[in-house]
């Protein structure tokens, strides 16, 4: 049989069966994998929503991490058993794809399992209830666009509804919200009658020290890189920045390898060659008007020396993607050598300063016009409270993202999944035979949303079902679960709002896996 291993959550062991060394088969292993499903998912439903349970976890060597996050839950979890891995991948996924709803997707798989389940015991074949669910599904997406809202892609009011609420539990999350939207909106590129954002252009950097009130938006870079000269101005205003990604040096191969010297005065030859050659390049560079160096390579000591003769501030080593957001930042355009540089392409920024932060020293481009890159420094107490801000800003960043990208919403609280259930069900009662049966199942398995934030938030689970039908009954679309004041509550009123994308997201994403496991 199954061999147990354990991963560990608050010092409590949670045992998630690993396939032993003897195989099992048929309806047994159906059995075992929709067990494994369900075991997830009791680990990660208590971190549903904004009263959801903060984990401690602690992996084999002793470090501690705390989140609410159902995916990082399981990342820190040792998993071993194939469809608890499919789980974690789903979820993986639906973070690459829109960002948020990485708990809801693989709580709706469990519950999609379990009523499959139920079905398995009423003898329906799993090809059936694979095609009653995909068929709901499809359904079920027609549904969601159907009672979403649009909205306009750049409105500031709906766009914080949607990252406040995907950072429901957070204290900061007023602060967070703001900053990402202004970091989203400045990014963000028109397409057609669109935008589109690519968030790779939204550098988060993160800073133990200070307060997460210090956390800020840089309209340009901070790089991890100090001024590589003491005789280098610290601070460069009305900043003309080149950025430069090849070798500033002579080559030397000919001097050491071919060259015969006969002569101690070769020698000086040679080297006054290199310093001449070496202050032509010096001369290019401040000939191009460039009072800043940003450069992908390492530094002569000459050199150095010559640029700050020259109060040219000058950075060695940046990465390749640091000079490729800097391009995008300042507006400039990285060049191969001196010799092409006239001037149009230096990048510009108000500002150039080698500033500490916490313990380093870090230089800050900024203050950049239209800059189609920028930097989020986060600042916290602790690096647990700034690894835990990372991620609400991730959330709050994708969320925003995806309503720019795709400007349609629907209420949370649960309250878009239970209208949806229940116009799934009129839509199955059309339906006869088997999958008949399926589909309405699935239409069930969707009011496990409200049910585990009912759940969490400490309330009886069935009355709120109760109440939330019969008020969808009643017209009342986005009726769902007021986690804070504790009972039912017209969700938008509350300004609780999601992106349309994130609920399709959990919809495709949990019942493609779920039919994938039903079929193995
Ligand atoms: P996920 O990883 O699935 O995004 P979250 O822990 O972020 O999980 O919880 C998301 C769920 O919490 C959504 O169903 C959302 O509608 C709900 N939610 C967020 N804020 C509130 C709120 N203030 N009241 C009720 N439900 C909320
Ligand atoms: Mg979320």
């Amino acid at each position: 049989m199954a061999q147990v291993i354990s991963g560990q959550i608050g010092g409590q062991p949670i045992l998630i069966l690993r396939e032993g060394s003897s195989r099992n088969t048929g309806k047994d292993a159906q059995r075992n994998n929709i067990m494994a499903a369900k075991v997830v998912t009791n680990v990660v439903k208590s971190a549903l929503g904004p009263k959801g349970m903060d984990k401690m976890l602690i992996d084999s060597l002793g470090d501690a991490a705390i989140t609410s996050d159902g995916a990082t839950i399981l990342k820190e979890m040792d998993i071993q058993h194939p469809v608890a891995k499919m789980m974690v991948e789903v979820a993986e996924a639906t973070d690459y794809e829109v960002g948020d709803g990485t708990t809801s997707v693989m709580v709706f798989v469990g519950r999609l399992l379990e009523e499959a389940e139920e079905l398995l015991d009423k003898n329906v074949h799993p090809t059936i209830i694979v095609e009653g669910y995909r068929r709901a599904a499809d359904k079920a997406l027609e549904i969601f666009g159907d009672i979403a809202v649009s909205v306009k892609a750049t409105d500031r009011v709906v766009l914080r509804k949607v990252a406040m609420t995907s950072m429901a539990s957070k204290i900061v999350r007023g602060y967070l919200a703001g900053l990402s939207i202004d970091a989203v909106l400045k990014v963000a590129e028109k397409r057609g009658k669109g935008y589109v954002v690519d968030l790779d252009n939204i550098e988060v950097e993160m800073k133990a020290g200070g307060s997460i009130v210090e956390t800020k938006l840089i309209e340009g870079m901070v790089i991890d890189k100090r001024v590589i000269h003491s005789g280098m101005p610290r601070r460069v205003e009305g900043a003309r920045i080149a950025l430069l990604d090849y070798a500033l040096e002579i080559e030397k191969t000919d001097f050491d390898a071919k060259i015969q010297i006969e002569r101690p005065e070769q020698i000086q030859a040679f080297l006054d060659e290199e310093e001449r050659m070496l202050r032509v390049m010096v001369d290019k560079i401040v000939g191009a008007g460039a009072n800043v160096l940003i450069y992908q390579k390492g530094f002569d000591d000459l050199l150095q020396h010559f640029l700050a003769k020259k109060a040219i501030l000058a950075v060695r080593q940046a990465k390749k993607s640091s000079m490729e957001k800097l391009a995008k930042a300042t507006g400039g355009q990285i060049v191969s050598s001196v010799d092409g540089l006239s001037g149009v392409e230096l990048g510009s920024a108000k500002l150039v300063e080698e500033r500490k932060v916490g313990d380093d020293k870090w230089m800050f481009i900024e203050g950049c016009e239209d800059p189609k890159a920028v930097t989020i420094l986060v600042r916290s107490g602790t690096e647990k409270i700034g690894d835990e801000a990372e991620r609400s800003l991730h959330d709050a960043l994708c969320v925003v993202r995806d309503v720019v990208e795709a400007p349609v919403v629907v209420a949370g609280g649960g309250a878009s999944e239970i209208e949806v259930s229940s116009r799934l069900r009129k839509w199955a009662e059309g339906l006869s035979g088997r999958v008949q049966l399926a589909t309405l199942n699935f239409a069930e398995a969707m009011e496990v949303i409200p049910m585990t934030l009912a759940e969490n938030a400490g309330l009886d689970p069935i009355d709120i079902l109760v109440d939330l039908r019969a008020r969808h009954e009643k017209g009342e679309l986005w009726a769902g679960v007021d986690m804070f004041g504790g009972g039912v509550c017209d969700m938008a009123g509350l300004d609780v709002f999601e992106p349309l994308v994130v609920k399709e997201q959990i919809v495709k994403a949990a019942s493609g896996s779920a039919c994938m496991i039903l079929r193995i």
